[in-house]
């Protein structure tokens, strides 16, 4: 990036009502068929409307075109099955009703591309996608195929990397995985979950990153993280994994988190997409609040490695709440320039 200290989200934005009804996770689509389809895309101009106004400088796609950052992926495979859904326990944390894997996965055709086509045009600022990363995939279904968590990661691996190469060609210059898994299951990212998204990211050329937080702001995530003590070290288990990774930037929850600024110097050397925007409460952050995080994660990070960013997604928001803090993100990323006289 040219500028410094580039400002993004970490990706979904609020939908708008006449899409899907807005402030909650999988959300059902309000348009059908053709309808539905341009729908999405008006929904893409807006976020990235939004998004140029409040001066974010990396455009993502606010993940306007899908219902939820796993599933959405996991619908456009086949060997899934829809239908006949089974209730697992999601990061060890809350039920919920999952699609089963039922035979080999595979990727029919690209699933997000003709929407990073479609945003493209539409920008000449660098865009990001995410897409959900293996072993958050794997965490969000039932697997009745391969009855092994790491040989299904291996193949959502390969599909991820086959989706990504596409929207690589497609003109997007970052590609994030988003890895919350991570911050639960360390014995597996350290066995095999760092290898299995190295091989998402094989042979990329465009920057790569991983985002791992403590979730969207609702209820389960909430009265998890109540449990989690005064200081969140669950970075501290991973980060020496990813630092010694081919992975470009990492994404981490910081503002408003228990997680000491510190930890950082465990991935030093790699970009850093700092938290400094809190998902999970409707109070706007003043942009001295964005300020100072960005302030604290600069005695950790060179500023040409640091890139300001939400904490997490913003789908559960109201679109007011979102908009007012995109507007913080930036004028707390600009304090930091003029201090810094860039
Ligand atoms: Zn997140």
């Amino acid at each position: 990036m040219k500028k410094l200290l580039p400002t993004s989200t970490v990706g979904s934005l609020p939908k708008p009502a006449w899409l899907a009804p807005p402030e909650k996770l999988w959300s059902p689509w309000k348009l059908e068929d053709n309808q539905l389809r341009e729908g999405k895309q008006d929904a893409l101009r807006v976020s990235l409307q939004e998004q140029q106004l409040a001066g974010i400088d990396i455009i993502s796609d606010g993940e306007q075109t899908r219902q939820h950052f796993v599933t959405t992926f996991i619908e456009h495979l086949s060997g899934v099955d829809f239908e006949n859904r089974k209730t697992v326990k999601i990061r060890d944390r809350y039920d919920a009703s999952v699609p089963v894997v039922v035979d080999a996965v595979s990727r029919q055709k690209a699933v997000f591309v003709d929407d990073a086509k479609f945003l493209r045009k539409q920008t000449n600022k660098p865009i990001k996608w995410a897409l959900p990363g293996p072993m958050t995939m794997v965490d969000t279904l039932y697997d009745d195929h391969y009855k092994s968590r790491e040989k299904l990661a291996w193949e959502f691996a390969k599909v991820l990397n086959q989706e990504a190469r596409e929207l690589q060609d497609a003109g997007v210059d970052i590609i994030q995985f988003d890895e919350p898994a991570f911050n639960v299951f360390f014995e597996e990212v350290n066995d095999w979950g760092m290898a299995v998204l190295e091989r998402a990211i094989e042979g990329l050329h465009c920057e790569t990153a991983i985002h791992i937080c403590y979730g969207y702001g609702i209820k389960a995530n909430n009265d998890w993280k109540k449990t989690l003590g005064s200081e969140w070290r669950q970075y501290e288990e991973i980060f020496p994994k990813i630092q010694n990774s081919n992975i470009d930037v990492v994404s981490l929850e910081c503002h408003n988190s228990h997680v000491p600024f510190d930890l950082m110097e465990l991935v030093r050397g790699k970009k850093i997409m700092v938290g400094a925007i809190d998902v999970a409460t409707n109070k706007i952050e003043t942009p001295e609040e964005v300020a100072n995080t960005i302030r604290k994660a600069l005695e950790f990070v060179a500023v040409e490695n640091l890139y300001p960013s939400t904490n997490c997604g913003m789908a559960p928001l109201s679109r007011n709440v979102a908009r007012r803090k995109l507007d913080s993100l930036s004028a707390g990323a600009e304090i930091i320039r003029n201090e810094l006289g860039v």
